[in-house]
């Protein structure tokens, strides 16, 4: 299988069925790795603040700083996450939280 072009890559971002976006990429997987072999990294997201400003209706984790369980992560606390992570081998970590003023 050839590699798609931009344009293939954007028309199926902007059109494709997401069932048969997973068969097309389960098919290339198979392509590459016949032996059944599947990669995966071990990553952790850590939620270093739940504060923020910016009130998106659909988000259900934010609180505002005056909120009982608003939290803001000491860096001993995120250190002890990222060893906690190392202890299992892990690579990759997503810094993510809120919009903290
Ligand atoms: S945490 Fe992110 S998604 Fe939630 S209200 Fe703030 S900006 Fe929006």
């Amino acid at each position: 299988m050839a590699r798609m072009t931009s344009e293939e890559a954007l028309d199926l971002i902007l059109n494709a069925d997401l069932k048969e976006l997973g068969k097309m990429a389960s098919a290339r997987k198979k392509e590459l790795h016949p032996n059944g072999v599947t990669t995966f990294v071990v990553d952790r997201n850590i939620n270093y603040t739940n504060i923020c400003w910016v009130d998106c209706k659909f988000c259900a984790f934010y609180r505002h700083a005056k909120d009982d369980d608003a939290y803001i992560l000491t860096n001993e606390q995120i250190d002890e996450k990222i060893d906690e992570l190392v202890a299992i081998g892990g690579t990759q970590i997503l810094f993510q939280g809120g919009g903290s003023p």
